[in-house]
Formats: structure tokens, sequence, C-alpha cells
């Protein structure tokens, strides 16, 4: 036989062979294969079959008489299925098998009902029928197609021994079954049952749930074959479940360490036991989809190439952590024997374990319905020693998850814990235990099973997606929020290639209305979709639809001039979003509030980015951080803060009336629409409680000395009237103008905090060379007189207002927030 080709291993699983249509499909691959190989095909039972099997044996054996009409329905599935696959005299020939082979399960099963008793033999004998038909199923349909075969019944060739906890293949017996088998069936293509065997005294035996792949294992090494295909219902194994993970990508090679590693965390896609034939004889295993057979799949081997350090991610769920400790356990010998000993008694299989060097404490997970079993046994185990307080009572965190990164590779590749838990800690995970064994295939951490999800996704985006996602809602499209659209449309390309970040509009909302994209917002068409798709306003909806689901990260950017968004900092903190916020209210709320806001930005490890909040695009905020982080210390802080008064009075020399540059300021767009906003100096004052507060001081709205420049009298009218009555105000600043000439001043607007706490806003006559000279337009100045920066105060100047400067300020604190995240600088 050796002139021959070498023999492949197919096995198709219960979905591969639902129905009739199914087996002609599984026809369709298998004649569409190589033909130059030899192929034997290992074939489950129809999907559903072993189930139902096993349930007319459990219903007989508890008195149920409804099994009998369970067994006809599997009877009936069978004929149904042969009727539409097969011609006349194969189908006839196999029905009659099939006859038969009920009519004997009839009388088992009546023998079970009689003595309401079924041993595991019984129950192996009825369950491994579905295999036995599904086998001749097949068979009978490769031979109406032409083809020369013959199917293999496995429970005469291979030779097993069940123990308690393991089926043990017998290779002698079973090689010398096939070879016997071979001789009188020379074919090229055979079909082999699969679950099922026989022990070596010929009672007729399985090989455990999902046993097929097992089989195809098992005959792929009795086959000395080259390839073993496993053909499933998924493209392959993924770097992550898909259903969590809708990015998770096939993973091309993998080798049978990693599959295991994986295997184990519930990407149940091939069983590490089942592997083992294959791995002693190194053949590799292919995962194929049978409804996508052109898809390559997954390739299990030896030597699969690994580039990346890690692989692949999985999560086990329903889990507790247990944690036992106490001075009694350091340095003490037998500790760990006598815990996990208890535990094995009890039959608890621990699933991770951590101690750390100081033997201080030992903690470990295991599967949660034990956590009651466990505790007690480890009390017994330890009884005196909790008496004598040398052992705490045992702590119990239920609800915890593992979340596992595994990967060969790791081994070699430094840094690859640290970007694990980093991207965790990034994403607001807390890990409450660690492990990593010393082949450092695998490294897992358990978390809380509420953030199982989220931290899968956060560690999936950091090692398998390239790039750093962010899902990134818009309040308030106006002028500086439609600017920023702009500017982001023009620079998002760029973005993705050059730093590898992602930013994904997925929502717009305005004061009434918001229009919620799954995918992101085309940013050359958003005010159409806007317009034809936004619903009424709801704040659950929008921050609901923003909050990370699938993309790992996500950002409100809050840029309306109003006060009603201020409550709802806490909870998008709390919900998981990053702020970006070019308006200064929530920022000036009271210092209470503000410092809540910082608690939860704090605790959900989220940031609060506001850059734009005093002097536009303008590096204030952060200089003034830096200074401090740095250790400098501030002793004045002063400036020209609002553009529209920097404007006014760089206009302001006295040869024109007053009110007419404030008209004039108006009409170019410099004012707010009610210019008192701008000339009452709150907008100023508001500057300069951000600065203090950054500062570190407890500064209140209301603690700034303010001087505005409304006359009271000009206060409580419309704006009309406001401004048709504006020359009331140009007498008295004719008087001060004078004033300030006649001593060789300048006036300006300026914001003043001393170190003592003082803060006051208001006109100023400054000395003609001040640096506040300097300035032009609508600059924004300001000086910051520091322990470093105390000859020369350090300064900052330059427009600090207007849509493109502070759009591009916002566009700069999201860019900081993705490095935050992560993302390339
Ligand atoms: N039919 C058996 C089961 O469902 C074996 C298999 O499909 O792998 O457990
Ligand atoms: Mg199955």
């Amino acid at each position: 036989m050796n002139h021959k080709q070498q023999w492949k291993i197919h096995k198709f699983g219960g979905t591969s062979v639902l129905n009739s249509d199914r087996y002609k499909n599984v026809f369709l691959i298998v004649s569409s294969l190589v033909p130059s190989s030899r192929k034997a095909v290992v074939v489950s039972a129809m999907k559903g079959v072993t189930d139902d099997l096993i349930k007319t044996v459990e219903m007989a054996q508890h008195q149920q008489e409804s099994y009998k009409n369970l067994l006809e329905s599997i009877y009936q599935r069978h004929c149904t299925e042969i009727k539409a696959l097969l011609g006349a005299p194969a189908r006839d020939a196999l029905l009659a098998v099939i006859e038969r082979d009920f009519h004997e399960l009839r009388e088992i099963l009546r023998g079970v009902w009689l003595v309401r008793t079924a041993s595991n033999q019984i129950y192996d004998l009825v369950s491994g029928m579905g295999e036995v038909w599904s086998a001749q199923i097949l068979n009978a349909y490769f031979q109406l197609q032409g083809v020369k075969t013959d199917w293999l019944d496995a429970r005469k060739i291979l030779v097993i021994e069940k123990t308690e906890q393991a089926v043990v293949i017998n290779w002698r017996a079973s090689q010398e079954n096939l070879t016997r088998w071979q001789k009188e069936h020379d074919y090229d293509l055979v079909t082999i049952t699969g679950f099922v065997a026989a022990t070596v005294d010929g009672t007729i035996a399985t090989l455990g749930r999902n046993g097929s792949d097992y089989s195809a294992s098992v005959f792929g090494a009795l086959f000395d074959c080259d390839e073993i295909f496993i053909w499933t219902d998924v493209d392959g194994i993924h770097s992550a479940d898909p259903r969590q993970i809708p990015e998770a990508t096939i993973l091309k090679e993998m080798s049978y360490n990693e599959v295991t590693e994986l295997a184990y965390f519930g990407a149940k896609v091939v069983h590490p036991a089942t592997m083992v034939p294959a791995i002693k004889k190194q053949i590799p295993i292919w995962i194929k989809n049978t409804f996508n057979p052109t898809c390559l799949g997954t390739k299990i081997f030896q030597d699969a190439e690994s580039s990346a350090p890690v692989k692949g991610f999985s999560t086990i769920d329903k889990l507790s952590l247990l944690n036992v400790e106490g001075t009694g356990m350091v340095g003490v010998p037998g500790v760990a024997e006598r815990l996990f000993g208890s535990l094995r008694s009890s039959g608890i299989s621990v699933v991770l374990i951590s101690q750390a060097s100081s033997e201080h404490s030992v903690c470990f997970a295991i599967p949660e319905e034990q956590t009651e079993k466990a505790q007690k046994a480890i009390e017994l185990a330890f009884f005196a020693e909790i008496q004598q307080g040398l052992i705490q009572n045992v702590q119990v965190t239920r609800n915890v998850s593992i979340i596992a990164a595994v990967g060969d590779n790791m081994a070699c590749s430094p840094g690859t814990a640290g970007r694990f838990f980093t991207a965790l800690g990034r994403s607001g995970v807390n890990v409450r235990a660690i492990a990593q064994g010393s082949s450092e295939r695998n490294i897992s951490a358990v978390i809380d099973t509420k953030e199982a999800i989220r931290a899968l996704r956060t560690v999936h985006s950091a090692f398998i997606v390239p790039h750093q996602t962010l899902s990134v809602g818009l309040i308030g499209p106006g002028l500086i929020g439609r600017t920023f659209l702009r500017q982001l449309k023009e620079k998002q390309l760029d973005l993705k290639k050059g730093r590898e970040v992602d930013v994904k509009i997925r929502a717009i909302a305005n004061s009434k209305m918001m229009y919620l994209s799954e995918k992101e917002i085309p940013l050359n068409q958003w005010e159409e979709l806007f317009a034809k798709n936004a619903v009424p306003l709801d704040w659950n909806k929008f921050t609901e639809h923003l909050k990370p689901s699938h993309l790992p990260h996500a950002a409100v950017i809050e840029a309306t001039a109003s006060s009603s968004l201020t409550p709802l900092y806490k909870e998008w903190l709390a919900q998981g979003l990053h702020i970006i916020s070019p308006n200064k209210k929530a920022n000036t709320d009271s210092m209470d509030e503000y410092l809540k806001i910082r608690a939860a930005a704090k605790r959900y490890s989220r940031h609060f980015l506001y850059s734009t909040n005093v002097g536009a695009g303008l590096p204030i905020v952060q200089t003034l951080r830096d200074l401090i982080a740095t250790g400098d210390e501030i002793k004045i802080v002063q400036g020209i803060l609002s553009g529209t008064l920097s404007y006014i009075f760089n206009q302001y020399d006295g040869t024109q009336p007053f009110s007419e540059i404030v008209k004039k300021a108006k009409e170019m767009g410099f004012t707010e629409p009610d210019p008192r906003e701008d000339l009452s100096g709150q907008d100023v004052v508001r500057k300069l409680v951000i600065l203090a507060r950054e500062t570190g001081m407890n500064l209140e709205v209301d603690d700034v000395e303010v001087q505005g420049l409304v006359p009271s009298a000009l206060t409580a009218i419309s704006v009309d009237e406001f401004m048709s009555r504006l020359a009331e105000m140009d007498a008295p600043m004719s008087e001060k103008m004078k004033n300030a000439q006649a001593q060789k001043q300048i006036l300006r607007f300026v914001a003043t905090l001393s170190q003592d706490g003082k803060a006051r806003v208001g006109l100023e006559a400054l000395p003609a060379q001040h640096v506040f000279s300097r300035v032009s337009g609508t600059d924004n100045i300001v000086l910051f007189k520091t322990k470093r920066y105390f000859e020369q105060p350090l300064v900052i100047q330059g427009p600090g207002a207007g849509p493109e400067v502070t759009a591009a300020g916002v566009f700069a604190d999201l860019l900081r927030l993705s490095q935050y995240l992560g993302a390339l600088p």
C-alpha cells in the first residue's frame, strides 16, 4: 500500500451533517479536495441526535413512557433524511438496517424501563448509534455518486479502556484491527464513525461527549495521515470570541500549545485532550468551515509562526476568588499542600493560583458554584490555625472572571505584560489577582465579571486591532463644534495612518435633537444626515450609545455654552466616557461640584480635558499645570483673558467715542450677541476662577472682585435698548482715558490672581511700557510670575478667541486623550 498517497482525515461535526442537504454538501467538499490524497471521513451524528438518544435512556430509566415518542421521532428523522438523499435499492437497504437497529433499541429501552436502571455501558451503546447511522448514510451517498468506498465501524476497530478519569487507547490492538480491515477494504475514501469504540472484551463504548474530534485525531494517528481537517461552522480560531469582539481576526497559524491555552479559556474549537495523538505524531490540524470551504481556516502545528507576542484572548466567567491569609503561613512548609489537598478531597478544581513570595497569603480562583464547599473544606483543614488567629477566615469575592492573553511568543517579548495591564488600567478595569506561568505562554488576570467584556475589548484592541479607536459624541454643533468636525475631517486619514488613531464620530446632539449612528458618521455629510435622522434628545440613550461597546474607548465633546449639562459630567465619567469641553460652565460651577467631577474622573479613571477654557488654543492651562507639577510656585497670574475686551481697548484711544468701538466690535462678530456679557467681565471672571482652581485655590465665582463696565442703569434693559443707549458709557470712559493718558498710562481690562488668593477683574491703568501694551487685535495675554520665572515672567500671547483656534484646541485635547490611552505620539 506504500505506493499509494498518504491519508488525510476529514472530520465533519453534527452541524455539518444536520440533514440530507448537509450530507450532500459534505460530498461536495470531499470531492473538491485534492484528488491524489486518500481520505478518511470521520462523521458525528446528525446534530441533536446524541442528546436525544441519551434522553431516551434517561426517560426509560425514570419510567417516563414518552421515551417511546422521542425514540420514534429519532427514527422518523433518519428515515426522512435517508429518503431525501438516496434512491430505491440503496435507500431500502439502509432503511432495513435502521429498522433493525431501532427494533433492538426498543427492546433495550424496554429493558431499561423495566429494571429502572441503566449502566454506563447501556448509555454508551445507545448514545453511539447516531454516528453508526450517520456514517452509513454518508457512505451510501458516496456510493450513489459512484465512489468506490465503504464505511468503517469504529466499534470493531478502535479498542479502548475506560478509567474513571479518561479514555485510554489500546494502540496495538486498534492498529492490528485496522490493518486487518484495510486488507479487505482497499479504497481511497472511507467513512468512519466518530465517537464510538469498544473495550477489549468487546463492550461498546464511546469516547465521551464531543468525542468525534478525538476520533479524528486517533484515526489520524492510526492511518498515519499527514493532515487532519476538522470541518466545523466557523472560519477558524479567532483572536477572541467573535460574538464579543466583532473585530476579532482569524488566526492563520497556531501552535498546539497556544490552542491548548486558548481552548482552556472557552475557545471551544478543539479540545486540548483530543489533540494528543496528533501532537504525538506531529500531524497538523486544520480548522475549516463547512459553510465557507474556500476560507483558509486555521492551521495548528508545532512550529506555527508567531510574530506577534499575543495570539488570542479569552475569558472564563462564573468564578470566585478565595484568599487565605495569615502570619501562620509565612515560611511554614506544607501549607499549600494542606490547602490544595483539602480542595482536592472535596473535588474542587482550582482554575488559577497566585501567591506572593512573602507567603503571607495565597489566593486562587475556583468555579463559583463550589465556593461554599471550598470555604468549608479550608476552614476545616486549618481549624486550629484559624482558632489561634494564625490564619484569618477565608475571604471570598464572587462574580469574578479571568481574562487571559495567550501566545508562544510572549516568552521572548519583554513589555507584553506591561502592555496588557496598562491597557486594563487605562480602561479602568480593576485587576484583583494575576498569574503567569514560567512558560510565559499565558498571562491571566482576575477581574470583576461586570468588567469582563470591556476588559476583553480593551486588551484585544491593544494587541490585535492596531488602531486606537475612539467612539466620540459631539454635543453642540455650533460654531466651534462644526469647525472641529471640519478640521477632523481633513486630518482623519492622516491620523489613522500616522498615529494609528481612529476617531469615529458616532453621535451628534444639539439642545433638542440627537443623531446616533452605529457606524461612524461620514463627516462630509453630517449636516444632511443630522437633518434627516435626528430624533428628540434623550441623554440616557445618547450616553448608552456612546459607551464602550465593541470599541474600547469613548469620549464626549461638550461644545455648548450652556450650564445645564454640568450635572451630567459626573454621570458621563461614571459611565466610562472621557470628556473634552471648551465650555467653562462645569469648571466654574460651585467648588463642591468642581471637586466632585474630579473625584469621578479619578474614581473611574477617565480624563476630563478643557485646555480651551482659557485662551482658546493657547497653551495656558497646560503651562500652568506643568509649572505646578514640576514644583514651581505661582506668585501672580495676570492677563487679558477676553478677546472681545482686548480688541475694544486695543482700539480705544479716546479719539473715537467708546460706544462706536463697541458697535464696531459687535458688527465684526467679536462680541456676544449681548455685548454686556463681555463688558460685565463675567467671562473673564470664569477664566480667572478656572486658573485659580488649577493652582489649587478654593475660589468661587463670587469671590472674585469684579468691576464691570456696564453702568447699573443699563443692566436690566433689552439688548436693543442697551445698544441705543450705549453712548451713555462714553463720557465716564473718556474721563478715565484722559486721566490715564495724563499719566502716560494705558487702559486694559485685566484679570489678576495673587498668591494670597486675591482675585480681581476690571479696568486698569498700566504704565505705557507694560507688556500688556504689546497686544493687538483680539489677542489674549497671560503672564505667570513664579519662583522660577521671577525677574522675567513667563508670557503667553496670541489670538485667544475665534472658532478656528478654539476648535483646534479641542482637537488637540482629543489627540492628547488618545495618547493617554496609548496611541502613538
Ligand atoms: N455526537 C457526539 C456528541 O454530540 C460526538 C460528537 O459530535 O463529537 O457528543
Ligand atoms: Mg458534536
